[in-house]
């Protein structure tokens, strides 16, 4: 069956770079350093840099090099209360 109850894939919340609105959108936590989301109020396309928000991992990973599981990926990160969003290129 499908996998939409896969834990991996948590919701965070977002705030909308456009129209300043928050909302929680899923996002997945594969080690990527950006990804899109979508403002659901006004559809607009944003880019969220997960970047800043690896710093626990990269300490974690210094043993493990980058053959870190899911599970230690998402243990390193460290999401912000809000993401905030930015305009895509
Ligand atoms: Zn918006």
């Amino acid at each position: 069956m499908d996998k939409a109850d896969n834990t991996k894939s948590k919701r965070y919340k977002f705030r909308c770079w456009k129209c300043r609105k928050e909302y929680f959108g899923p996002l997945e936590i594969t080690g990527q350093q950006k990804v899109i989301v979508t403002c659901p109020y006004c559809h607009v396309q944003a880019v969220v840099n997960l970047q800043p928000y690896y710093k626990e991992l990269r300490t974690v990973l210094k043993r493990e090099e980058y053959n870190a599981t899911d599970i230690q990926r998402e243990e390193g990160f460290q999401p912000p209360e809000i993401f905030p969003t930015l305009k895509p290129e």
